[in-house]
């Protein structure tokens, strides 16, 4: 397999425009296979799970295709470990409920990194609330990264959960999840691993890295908005509640109770997005096509360079690892949104502020910073042309 960055980039339909897309990390452009499969489902719109007919009982096959083919991608053993949620951000949500809200007590706690989203901070905040458990923060280092000489420091007999990401999608690092795995294990803990920001560069094998639950949303790996995979495993997901009630997640009720449906069906209450799922199918049927190692050195590289080139500018902060896919920079003398505003005249898109990581950046000792995220349909042209985006804008405003 070969990867040649002019024929992957004239696969996505919005790059035919003039603008240059950095916010990749934010959402990912889409591929004309993913629009044209979802047409497709459109042009012939029908349920799937339900109904008997020729039509539905066709397109049941290719949803349930597509989680073998999302299982094949993090290597899970299982395709019933694989359940489709809205996106990340819902994933972790129903692990915290339906997983720990049962099970913690007061007093146990949940080790939870300060790299993290939001999404990956807020679900174990409520959850503590609800069950008494806290939640303790793991520090990153004065580098940036996270020790785990640091995390077992922390772990105790109380420590259940260890929340993690596996990239940062303010910094780009990426923890040793071997090792924390091995660690929580160790104290009879589980870990939580978020793949929202590391599935698009480097797929989680939740086998040989032992994670117990692992989350990623479509979207950001080239695929739909409003679908996300949780993994579990098997003996867990089984032993946890239900987190929605609703169509499909049960084999039998009454007025008094019911019994749940098998996995995964038994956390896919109501009519799913299929739309998404076939579309998402057919990104992960393309991506088998993708010389992922090739595209990704393609893509670190094109960050390098832009790296070495920001660096030579003055005041400016550069927050990101240099050898990752993104890059957030600020200015000790600049607010970020005076220079995002500048970039966007100049139509580049990037993102700024604090990127749903208010304790990392408070961390970082900077308001906000400047994100520019690449992927392999990037180009050196977009990366001159954020440059001299950058340049212009700080010449304006000095
Ligand atoms: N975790 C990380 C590291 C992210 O970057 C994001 C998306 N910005 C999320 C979680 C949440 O993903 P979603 O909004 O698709 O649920």
């Amino acid at each position: 397999m070969n990867f040649d960055p002019i024929f992957f980039r004239s696969q996505f339909p919005s790059l035919q425009s003039e603008g240059i897309y950095l916010d990749s990390a934010a959402t990912a452009l889409k591929p004309l296979v993913m629009i044209e499969a979802t047409n497709r489902y459109y042009l012939n719109a029908t349920t799937v799970l339900r109904s008997k007919h020729s039509q539905a009982l066709a397109l049941d096959a290719q949803y349930e295709l597509a989680r073998v083919l999302a299982a094949d991608l993090i290597n899970a053993p299982f395709n019933h470990e694989i359940i489709w949620t809205k996106g990340a951000t819902e994933s972790i949500n129903l692990v915290a409920q339906s997983y720990a809200r049962n099970r913690l007590q007061s007093g146990d706690e949940i080790i939870v990194s300060e790299l993290e989203h939001h999404s990956n901070l807020i679900p174990w905040l409520q959850v503590a609330e609800q069950t008494g458990a806290k939640v303790i923060k793991w520090e990153i280092e004065a580098d940036g990264t996270l020790s785990t000489q640091h995390l077992q420091l922390l772990m105790t007999n109380k420590t259940r959960i260890i929340a993690v990401t596996q990239m940062s999608n303010v910094t780009g690092y990426q923890p040793n999840i071997a090792k924390i795995s091995q660690l929580a294990h160790q104290y009879n803990a589980i870990i939580v691993v978020d793949g929202a920001q590391g599935v698009i560069h480097d797929a989680m094998d939740v086998q040989r890295y032992d994670i117990d639950f692992y989350t990623f949303s479509a979207h950001k790996l080239y695929g739909p908005t409003g679908l996300g995979v949780l993994y579990g495993k098997s003996e867990l997901l089984q032993q946890m509640n239900c987190w929605q009630g609703g169509g499909k997640m049960l084999k039998t009720t009454s007025f008094t109770d019911f019994k749940p449906a098998n996995l995964p069906y038994k956390f896919e209450a109501g009519t799913p997005n299929i739309a998404a799922v076939i579309g998402f199918y057919a990104v992960l049927d393309w991506l088998k096509t993708l010389d992922s190692n090739t595209a990704e050195r393609y893509t670190i590289d094109l960050v390098r360079y832009t790296y070495k080139k920001l660096c030579a500018l003055p005041n400016i902060k550069i927050h990101s690892r240099a050898n990752s896919p993104l890059l957030s920079f600020s200015f000790t003398d600049i607010h970020h949104d005076d220079i995002a505003i500048l970039l966007t005249e100049q139509n580049i898109a990037i993102r700024n502020g604090e990127l749903c990581a208010q304790p990392l950046i408070k961390a970082l000792n900077c308001k906000g910073v400047i994100r520019a995220s690449f992927m392999p349909y990037n180009s050196q042209t977009d990366a001159d042309k954020f440059l001299f985006a950058v340049e212009n804008a700080l010449s304006i405003l000095k």
